[in-house]
């Protein structure tokens, strides 16, 4: 059975219902909300498995993020990956041979239209339809989910036996609380609003953040704006995309083979990025207050090249906006005519109640292996991790991991009940060894190799299980 969004509708929350009882009822299918590159993965693994699959999509593609014309896409015009392709493919479809090691957004975004063209996902999916409510179905919670629908005015319920939620954690923009910045009259924007280097063009631009995106927009403006400063908070890493002549992240993964402790690895990544790119207080950059892999990797070849060639002033942490400028921590003045605040994103996720996810008072949600919700077998999230790689790998192998335990939970209760108890009480696990730095940027970090031995592990159990 489909949905049939011609019949059924209600206007507005309260509306009754045309033709028949308050929603569908969808037995056995699952709800999947989001069709980026999580919920493209988890549609075709829950179909493999056999489940029937509704997918909600509030855009009008598939592809979420690399979809650049979707208007709360983060990328910018010139984007491309910065894990490289082999990292970054799903493990059942590779992208092309003649791709390049990173491709453009353009790219990226193609071969997840592909990927939905070779799988037939697009028939599971309604497109332009937001998801505004999830709710446990039944007093007390019988598993299943009550999900409510909107487009335009109208809602509409239908009742599902499981919700994978894979609303993608890039698009909430997390805006700092600087003194003075409602004052300033210079133009702010976040991140998320940089599309195009015409944004850039002849202007006094600052950007602040030291993230992957902070770093890739100061290295446009040092070849665009009339003056370019970039605020950072510490000094970092700055990684090259290559390191003899190859994808760092597989050079990395090589070296992830040795299986060598965690301070081994820093001594020798350091030391390999220290010979690719040299004494970065030479450059004037902050010396890194960390050891490597306690941020989550920069990887950019060109921020130091700009900041040598003098188009990149690197500057320290911002102490406040005055009316017509910015003065840093060490009382520094600047006057810059557009601010770019690459201050990342949060998660967010107002459709479900803040305990389902076990949300703390930060707004971290708590779930085992990033994924599945303690308080309910039947709640998934995927896609919510931040790795040192590629995240479509994880997300396909947390979807097969959902669709076996669903599989396992509807074949034999009782020993699902039992696999259940380890995953319900398992406390929160780290998957990188390193001491990573306490921030809203790393709450979901984590080390791919560690995290897919992880779910590996999951996987394994779920076997044996059944
Ligand atoms: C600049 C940038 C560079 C990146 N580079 C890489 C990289 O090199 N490698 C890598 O692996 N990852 C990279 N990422 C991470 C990126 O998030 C993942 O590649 C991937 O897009 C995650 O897919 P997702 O489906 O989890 O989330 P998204 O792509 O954000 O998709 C979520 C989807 O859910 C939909 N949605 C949200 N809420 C609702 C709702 N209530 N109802 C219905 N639909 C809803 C959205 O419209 C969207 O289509 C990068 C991210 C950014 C911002």
């Amino acid at each position: 059975m489909r949905v049939d969004h011609d019949s059924g509708w209600a206007t507005g929350a309260t509306a009754t219902w045309r033709g028949g009882p308050p929603g569908d009822d969808r037995n056995e299918a699952v709800c999947v909300i989001g069709a980026g590159a999580s919920g493209l993965a988890a549609v075709k693994n829950l179909r493999e498995h056999g489940f029937a699959v509704d997918c909600y999509e509030r855009e009008t593609g598939v592809g979420g993020l690399w979809n650049w014309r979707h208007t709360r896409s983060p990328v910018y015009a010139s984007t491309h990956l910065i894990s490289s392709k082999p990292g970054s493919q799903y493990p059942d479809f590779p992208m092309p041979d003649d791709w390049p090691d990173y491709p453009h957004h353009t790219k990226v975004h193609a071969y997840l239209e592909r990927y939905a063209e070779h799988f037939g996902l697009r028939e599971h999916i309604w497109f332009g339809t937001e998801v505004v409510r999830v709710v446990p179905a039944g007093e007390p919670a019988t598993g299943y989910w009550d999900v409510t629908t909107r487009v335009g005015q109208r809602e509409r319920t239908s009742r599902y036996a499981a919700v994978v939620v894979a609303n993608g954690h890039h698009w909430s923009p997390k805006l700092p609380g600087y003194d003075g910045l409602s004052g300033y009259r210079g133009d702010v924007i976040h991140a998320s609003a940089y599309k195009d280097p015409a944004q850039l063009r002849g202007r006094r631009v600052l950007v602040i953040g030291g993230g992957n995106t902070g770093c890739d927009i100061a290295v446009e403006a040092a070849q665009q704006a009339s003056r370019c400063w970039h605020s950072t908070r510490r000094g970092y890493w700055y990684t090259p995309k290559y390191l003899f002549g190859r994808p760092t992240d597989q050079v990395n993964d090589l070296v992830a083979m040795l299986r060598l402790p965690l301070r081994l690895r820093q001594w020798v990544g350091q030391r390999e990025v220290r010979r690719a790119v040299g004494d970065l207080t030479r450059f004037g950059l902050p010396k890194p207050d960390h050891k490597l892999y306690e941020t989550h990797p920069i990887v950019n070849s060109q921020l130091v090249y700009h900041v040598g060639h003098g188009d990149l002033e690197p500057v320290g942490e911002v102490a406040r906006f005055d009316r017509y400028s910015v003065v840093l921590r060490d009382d520094r003045e600047i006057e810059p005519d557009l601010v770019i605040l690459a201050t990342g994103y949060l998660p967010r996720f107002e459709f479900l109640a803040p305990q389902l996810v076990a949300a703390d008072g930060d707004g971290r949600p708590h779930l085992h292996l990033h994924a599945f919700s303690r308080q309910h077998p039947t709640l998934f999230v995927a896609g919510l991790v931040q790795p040192d790689g590629g995240i479509l790998p994880i997300a396909h192998w947390q979807s097969v991991a959902f669709a076996r335990w669903l599989q396992l939970r509807a074949a034999d209760p009782s020993r699902a009940a039992t696999f259940w108890t380890s995953i319900a009480g398992a406390p929160d696990q780290r998957f990188t060894r390193a001491k990573v730095a306490d921030s809203t940027r790393h709450w979901f970090e984590v080390n791919h190799v560690l995290y897919l031995r992880a779910l590996q592990h999951v996987l394994d159990e779920l076997e044996a299980a059944r």
